[in-house]
């Protein structure tokens, strides 16, 4: 089989954050009482979907290194926010999470990892399990860590202005940085799908 027909089979991903893009941004969400999902959310993932895109939640949850919540809890949180999106016809195809932080009290976590964002290791990760296109994948977030994830795995990066996305989107500016930045996933989706 060529190469080129080896790509064909691929599909591109769309790369989501989740606080402050996919749901309301607080400070170490632990409860899932305390989840709210933004507006638009469930439809513009379900737009992804329709448009052939693999949809991953790359979320950095170092709140479980911090001895804030367990992988239990977390894992509970993520299914009550999939119940939810696909209540409203949105989905993932896949969810990872990074739980490290070097230095944190919880010596399990305690990690350089490869996986925390800005690093590219959940892009990359999800690349392996699922037949993902890096070159023509898109990441969505609040973050310009998000950016530059997407940016060190070979695909794309935009910014929400959703969460800490206008904070970041002023740094980036005042950095003289080009950065691509929408009002919100909904917004930044219309944008990329035309
Ligand atoms: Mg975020
Ligand atoms: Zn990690």
């Amino acid at each position: 089989m060529s190469a080129a027909v080896v790509r064909a089979a691929l599909s591109p991903a769309a790369f989501v954050d989740r606080d402050g893009t996919l749901i309301e941004e607080v400070d170490y969400l632990t409860r899932v009482e305390d989840m709210r999902v933004l507006p638009g959310v469930a439809a513009a993932l379900a737009r992804l979907g329709r448009a052939g895109y693999l949809r991953v939640l790359v979320s950095n949850q170092s709140g479980v290194a911090r001895g804030m919540l367990d992988e239990e809890r977390l894992a509970q949180i993520h299914a009550e926010l999939l119940r939810r999106l696909r209540a409203d016809g949105g989905d993932l195809e896949l969810v990872l999470y990074c739980p490290h932080l070097p230095g944190a009290p919880v010596k399990a976590y305690d990690r350089a990892c490869e996986c925390r964002k800005p690093a590219p290791g959940m892009l990359l990760e999800a690349a392996r399990r699922l037949p993902i296109d890096l070159p023509r994948s898109i990441a969505f977030g609040d973050s310009l860590r998000d950016v530059e994830a997407a940016e060190r795995a070979g695909a794309r990066g935009v910014l929400v202005r959703t969460g800490k996305g206008e904070a970041e989107f002023a740094l980036a500016r005042a950095a003289g940085r080009a950065i691509t930045a929408h009002a919100d996933l909904a917004a930044a989706v219309r944008a990329e799908l035309g």
